[in-house]
């Protein structure tokens, strides 16, 4: 019962500090509330803090650098505050893995949530530092020079960004979780998690930190080949919105509608199998 009560408090509190510092805007804040409140009930508070945590240095990474991505037309809409497509785009599949974990096989299904973060961590810091880079991105298919945030483009810096937001939920997130569970005075909220590492912790981290590398290469790899590009009728620009210049637009390449949030979806559940794959093999 204390679980369930900490984790609806630090949803309650978490969630009204987001939204005030617009990291999330109003529908935004209450899908996260939603997946917060999921993940909290199925897998305890100690998980749920590592996914608050995640979407803090997430945001922080989208703020990052802010102007210089509004400049060159590349920034997150709307100062970097995040819709509710956005938190669906990157918390869902770890909402799916935590959900499932009370049903089925539970550390098995850990190592799924904690990859689909590492995905998610990944895939964010690499896109939002590949953005800094000074160096003009290619194409992951076919090497071929595009301009800076346009999907499936990547960078070396980009990459490295990519290997450092997954280790540090494969390592940290997972140590973290570690010296709580060993915390006495945390013991009771602990009691009923599904998680309890003992050992092998390496295995853990390293089948975390794979499987959303992975899943970072694979978003571009996605974003690159059945992602929607269109080309607007009225401007003739290159976009990857449906609609531009308030009509719909041309589909030149791509799936018609599958948009960058859906790619994040299928990347980060592909990221969490690939973690659970690793850490059985
Ligand atoms: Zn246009």
């Amino acid at each position: 019962m204390l679980e369930y009560l900490v984790s609806a408090l630090m949803v309650g509190v978490s969630a009204p500090v987001a939204y005030k510092v617009r990291f999330l805007d109003g529908l935004g804040t209450l899908t996260a509330c939603i997946l917060g409140l999921a993940v909290g009930f199925t897998m305890g508070p100690v998980f749920l803090g590592v996914l608050i945590i995640f979407l803090t240095v997430n945001s922080l990474f989208t703020k990052m650098g802010y102007v210089k991505k509004a400049l060159l037309g590349a920034a997150e809409p709307k100062g970097g505050a995040r819709t509710w497509r956005s938190v669906v785009a990157n918390g869902l599949s770890a909402t799916i893995f935590a959900v499932l974990s009370i049903l089925f096989y539970r550390q098995i299904l850990v190592v799924g949530f904690m990859s689909a973060i590492a995905a998610a961590s990944a895939d964010t810091a690499s896109t939002e530092v590949g953005l800094l880079s000074g160096s003009k991105p290619r194409l992951i298919t076919n090497l071929s020079s595009v301009e800076p945030g346009v999907s499936g483009g990547v960078t070396a810096l980009g990459l490295v960004g990519g290997v450092i937001g997954a280790i540090s939920i494969g390592i940290i997130g997972l140590y973290v979780v570690h010296a709580i569970y060993g915390f006495p005075m945390l013991r009771l909220l602990t009691s009923n998690d599904p998680f309890i590492p003992t050992s092998g912790i390496t295995r853990y981290a390293l089948a975390i930190s794979v499987g959303g590398f992975c899943a970072a290469v694979l978003d571009s790899v996605l974003g690159a080949t059945l992602q929607a590009k269109y080309v607007c009728r009225v401007c003739s620009k290159k976009t990857e919105r449906a609609e531009h210049c308030g009509v719909k637009s041309t589909l030149v390449g791509g799936i018609d509608h599958l948009d960058n949030d859906t790619v994040n979806v299928l990347a980060t559940f592909l990221g969490a199998v690939i973690g659970v794959l690793v850490f059985l093999a």
